[in-house]
């Protein structure tokens, strides 16, 4: 059985997140130990706490047989990863790690680096978020790089869902904000990532109408009722066969992702509340990958 996780960052502070971000970070992480694990297990953290170094991400990875990573291009959130240090680090296992590519389709110049990550550093995805990238995702000005992805038949995720820097944007962080662009490239394959939390009916909408667009359930499993909610939205309008399983390492690792799916039901255990079935669950692990990377 293959483990595939769709979602996993490379980027380590200070070099490639500033300072002011990497706080934030800390204070973000703080507030989800306090709720989880107390204070006792919080105190050691600092502004590291979202380190992904090369050995860090190499450690995670071992927990499955392929694994999608990238950093990210988002200077307006301060956070910055240049394409090659991804492009060198996935040439240490080509079999287990797939190198995707970050660029701002805000900037001058963004479909130039897309090809370049694509023909000169193999990279084979491509990661965007509006919303730590400052750019409208309903301006077909901005859509270039969606255009080239879909020539080129390459994947896309995008972080479409709330998020801690007080510089993000959450007016362009909405779902539904990217149906007009979903609509224009109908053959584009895209994960909305987060299930696009708090908004996950919203993307439950748009997978039911967008054949090509799935959603990773990473970060979801730290709050039990959104999360259970949230698949058993997905599972009434029948597209659960559309999630695909996803660490977002370093916040979690795939074990923990895992152990979060099985445990989706807890929380309305012994109630007369629908549970989301085994099968769904076996089918999220193991199959929906095969559609969207279109393995037999
Ligand atoms: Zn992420």
């Amino acid at each position: 059985m293959t483990i595939v996780d769709v979602h996993t960052h490379l980027m380590w502070f200070p070099d490639h997140i500033e300072e002011s971000t990497a706080r934030e970070a800390l204070s973000a992480k703080l507030v989800k130990f306090e709720r989880s694990s107390g204070l006792a297990h919080a105190a050691h953290l600092d502004l590291h706490c979202w380190d992904s170094t090369p050995e860090e991400h190499w450690a995670a990875a071992q927990e499955a047989d392929r694994v999608v990573v990238f950093g990210l291009h988002a200077k307006p959130s301060r956070i910055f990863v240049p394409n090659e240090v991804v492009a060198d680090y996935v040439r240490r296992d080509p079999e287990r790690l797939e190198g995707w590519a970050s660029v701002n389709p805000a900037e001058p110049g963004a479909v130039e680096e897309l090809e370049h990550c694509v023909q000169d550093l193999g990279l084979r995805g491509l990661k965007v978020g509006p919303t730590y990238q400052h750019w409208d995702p309903r301006d077909p000005r901005k859509w270039a790089v969606f255009e080239y992805c879909a020539r080129h038949d390459l994947p896309v995720i995008i972080h479409q869902g709330t998020t801690f820097p007080s510089t993000a944007r959450l007016g362009y962080a909405q779902p539904l904000q990217l149906e007009p662009m979903l609509m224009h490239f109908p053959d584009l394959r895209v994960i909305i990532a987060h299930l696009g939390h708090p908004w996950e009916q919203d993307v439950v909408a748009l997978m039911r109408k967008v054949p090509n667009l799935y959603a990773d359930i990473s970060a979801l499993h730290y709050r039990p009722y959104r999360y259970w909610h949230a698949m058993i939205t997905a599972f009434g309008y029948g597209v659960t066969r559309k999630l695909l399983l996803a660490s977002d390492f370093p916040s979690a690792t795939i074990g923990q992702t895992l152990a979060g799916l099985r445990r989706v039901n807890d929380i309305v255990a012994g109630t007369p509340l629908p549970m989301l079935p085994g099968d769904e669950q076996e089918r999220i692990v193991h199959e929906n990958w095969r559609r969207f990377f279109g393995v037999a």
